[in-house]
């Protein structure tokens, strides 16, 4: 997890793209999520990884309520200290990561708060376990904690497919992405949608929001990823979308960029089909985007607009990477010169120019034909 993210209590960003229509409409308190044909979503924080220490190890090691036994059968000890942090709302359990840092900073010797931070997240899925109901079982791998409701044959396929697929992204996006961090990924797959929507409401402000096929939730000070899995069809591809944005979130590079690359992995670890562009897409693209509303597309508003805003975004997103990738020929040090120096203040415009020689506004000239594309966000460092 990411304990400097801790405090920040923005709404998670992205969401992931997701492979098949989403066919219902949910609603959950006063936030209500809106149909997309492709559903996609809020996304945001994350972790780290696991030492391969057992938890109770570093409870023993402490003098802090190791009396603390969580789950008798599972061995599993924690500290009421963090547990105390552990607040219920709806039923699930949302921890108040920010004092758990805290008394981890003050309490924990450095070397052992990987294993401390695991055993937290450890005891905090299990509480959401309790919340869901005896269908859902825990599976942990050496660098995952899995929550989910779903046939043996089908965790014994996730667990593999998990480490796999983080172990292909880091070297497919060597010196770009990152797993460094404390505790292990935390995977919740809801069988349900409505539980998946009952458990993402306290990461969003009342009002409208795009339906989502997952999330990587960087806003609740512990990044870790949730989505549905009602037909377990593409539990793959939406933890390889979300794990990538979790592994990007040490730079601070601007939401399309963050979305091309999650889609690009998700094409080169599953296999995934290129995107969609035929000609009625493109006559989508031409009627939406203008002179404003590109603005939203280069800041990551459009990403929050239902609608043609929000499906059109991804899709736009994935016609720069493609350009980038394909038509620039880009060499694989320019791309990491590339995401390394982009930056969201100028959606990444500066750092375009100087790797490849051309601004955003004539990468999307390209596809878009003559217009005002240049981004013009505020503290934006054109050259
Ligand atoms: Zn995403």
């Amino acid at each position: 997890m990411k304990p400097e993210a801790a405090s920040e209590q923005t709404e998670p960003r992205c969401a992931n793209i997701i492979t098949r229509p989403v066919s219902w409409s949910a609603a959950h308190g006063d936030t209500q999520f809106s149909l997309q044909e492709h559903g996609k979503g809020p996304q945001n924080v994350r972790t780290r990884r696991g030492t391969g220490r057992p938890a109770s190890a570093v409870a023993l090691s402490l003098s802090a309520g190791d009396d603390f036994l969580l789950q008798p059968a599972d061995r599993m000890r924690t500290f009421p200290e963090i547990t105390a942090h552990f607040c219920i709302e709806d039923g699930f359990c949302y921890p108040d990561w920010r004092a758990i840092w805290e008394w981890m900073e003050a309490n924990v010797p450095e070397g052992e708060r990987d294993a401390a931070w695991t055993a937290a997240a450890r005891a905090w899925v299990h509480r959401n376990r309790d919340a869901l109901g005896a269908n859902y079982q825990v599976h942990e791998t050496k660098n995952f904690l899995i929550l989910a409701e779903a046939p043996p044959r089908i965790m014994r396929d996730a667990c593999k497919a998990f480490e796999a697929s983080l172990e292909s992204m880091m070297e497919r996006l060597e010196g770009i992405i990152s797993d460094e961090g404390q505790g292990k990924h935390v995977v919740m797959m809801f069988g349900m949608l409505r539980d998946y929507y009952r458990y993402l409401s306290h990461f969003f402000r009342d009002g409208e929001h795009p339906m989502s096929g997952g999330m990587c939730i960087t806003s609740s000070g512990y990044v870790h990823f949730a989505f549905p899995t009602a037909d377990y069809s593409c539990y793959r591809t939406a933890l390889v979308h979300e794990l990538t944005h979790a592994c990007l979130v040490h730079l601070p590079i601007p939401l399309w960029l963050d979305e091309a690359l999650a889609m690009r992995m998700e094409q080169a670890v599953c296999g995934t089909p290129t995107f969609d562009l035929d000609r009625e897409v493109f006559d989508k693209h031409r009627a939406h985007w203008n002179e404003e509303t590109i603005q939203e597309f280069w800041s990551g508003k459009s990403w929050s607009i239902p609608g043609d805003s929000f499906d059109l975004s991804y899709n736009l997103a994935q016609v720069l990477w493609r350009k980038i990738e394909v038509d620039l020929g880009a060499t694989r040090a320019e791309v990491v010169e590339f995401v390394t120096h982009a930056h969201a203040e100028d959606a990444g415009n500066a750092a375009c120019d100087a790797v490849f020689g051309m601004s955003l506004g004539d990468l999307a000239a390209d596809f878009l034909g003559e217009g005002a594309w240049e981004p013009k966000l505020s503290g934006a460092k054109l050259s």
